[in-house]
């Protein structure tokens, strides 16, 4: 009996699912940062500072993604002296990205720059094939809190490539708000016929979302595992899981009881000090790496939805592959690093989760691999590698990549 059910269970996994390639379509590696603020909302820079620092340190693209409001219309910022836009800052943009480009007037004994629309923005940055902005939103709601004490806690969406502006959602929940939010995303690529995505923003930041709010995300299917932001609580508590721990929970939640399939990880700097490092959010701590046919908003949206992508704080890969009832992910190496490979996932007993989020296998080579036992609900991998990161969110991190979490074929 024990040899039959082994027999059915290596036939399962070797119908494991490889992710679709789009109909035959070369990919590349595309790098980009899904979450970054400007003086559109409370980032201390014009919005060419980031677009600058993001295209000169090998990005392809780069989401603007304000507290409610898209880079676009007609605005003013004022200059002050203990302000986030001090003349020094005005000149040194003059320096930098030339005279013709700072636009500055004096209302009503007030000094004041016009900050570029995104539009602005597109014909002096982009470069086809290159550099590609894409309009991006940070949804920024909030819900009542019982508590005690009764208070407002977050719920931040970010929305990538809007067209409009959208309200953050309403809600009596964490969950209300978040769904109400992320649906309004899904909502406008449906009516204006063009991708969007939505992604659940650092969950833990003023402890606004729990694991179970997490997992109940219904319209889409991404969430910040990794965000460079100092304040946002990444790591948990005592009393909180950490967001990779909550991605564990979460997806065991997701696939066993509430049925929502999948939940995707991406790592983003949430960026908002752009002039003077203040080491709480400066560009460059988390990005993702997405495997799409061209550096379109279309192409990067499409690779996403479909989990072909990794998130990385550091760490570089050359192919994920699974197929054959196998998970292979081959190390982009650096001379002199080592990695180490852990696969994690839940295993199942008698239909019940019985391991949540447990290492099912190490590897320190490339490629490494997992071979599927089949009692798996879902498995993903994290490479770790020896080096430390030159800007960590936490003293120690070393360089890591979050890779996306697959499941057998047709369970999803
Ligand atoms: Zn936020
Ligand atoms: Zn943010």
């Amino acid at each position: 009996m024990q040899r039959v059910l082994c027999l059915v269970l290596v036939l399962a996994v070797a119908c494991l699912a490889s992710r679709p390639d789009p109909r035959g379509e070369e990919l590349r590696w595309l790098r980009g940062n899904t979450h970054t603020h400007t003086l559109w909302s409370d980032g201390d820079a014009a919005p060419e500072v980031p677009a600058a620092w993001y295209r000169e340190h090998g990005y392809q693209f780069l989401v603007l993604s304000d507290h409610n409001v898209l880079s676009a219309g007609e605005r003013w910022f004022p200059v002050d002296a203990t302000g986030r836009l001090t003349p020094e800052r005005v000149d040194a943009l003059r320096e930098r990205f030339g005279d013709e480009t700072v636009e500055v007037r004096e209302r009503e004994g007030v000094r004041e720059m016009r900050l570029h629309t995104l539009e602005e923005l597109r014909s002096r940055f982009e470069v086809p094939g290159e550099f590609l902005f894409i309009q991006g939103e940070e949804i920024t709601g909030s819900f009542r809190s019982p508590g005690p004490p009764a208070r407002n806690l977050p719920v931040h969406v970010n929305g990538m490539n809007l067209a409009e502006l959208i309200k953050p959602g309403k809600g009596t929940s964490a969950r209300e708000v978040m769904n109400a939010s992320v649906d309004a995303v899904i909502e406008q690529g449906q009516r204006l016929g063009r991708p969007t995505l939505a992604h659940i923003n650092h969950p833990n930041f003023g402890w606004g979302l729990t694991w179970e709010d997490v997992a109940a995300v219904v319209g889409d299917r991404f969430f910040e595992v990794y965000n460079g932001h100092r304040g946002v609580r990444s790591l948990g508590d005592a009393e909180h899981l950490s967001t990779e721990e909550m991605w564990d929970h979460a997806l065991t939640l997701r696939l066993t009881e509430l049925d929502l399939g999948l939940l995707y990880g991406v790592a983003t700097d949430d960026a908002h000090s752009h002039w003077i490092p203040d080491q709480v959010s400066i560009p460059g701590r988390g990005w993702v790496m997405v495997h799409a046919a061209a550096l379109e908003a279309g192409a990067i949206i499409e690779a996403m939805k479909r989990g072909d992508f990794y998130a990385s704080s550091g760490v570089a890969l050359e192919a994920v592959d699974v197929r054959d009832g196998r998970y292979v992910v081959r190390i982009d190496r650096e001379q002199g690093v080592q990695y180490t490979t852990r696969f994690i996932g839940t295993r199942m007993k008698d239909g019940q989760p019985a391991e949540i989020g447990v290492e099912l296998g190490t590897s320190t080579t490339s490629p490494a691999s997992y071979t599927f036992l089949g009692d798996e609900l879902y498995v993903r991998a994290v490479v770790v590698s020896s080096k430390l990161h030159p800007d960590p969110y936490a003293e120690g991190d070393f360089e890591t990549a979050w890779l996306q979490p697959v499941r057998p074929a047709g369970l999803d």
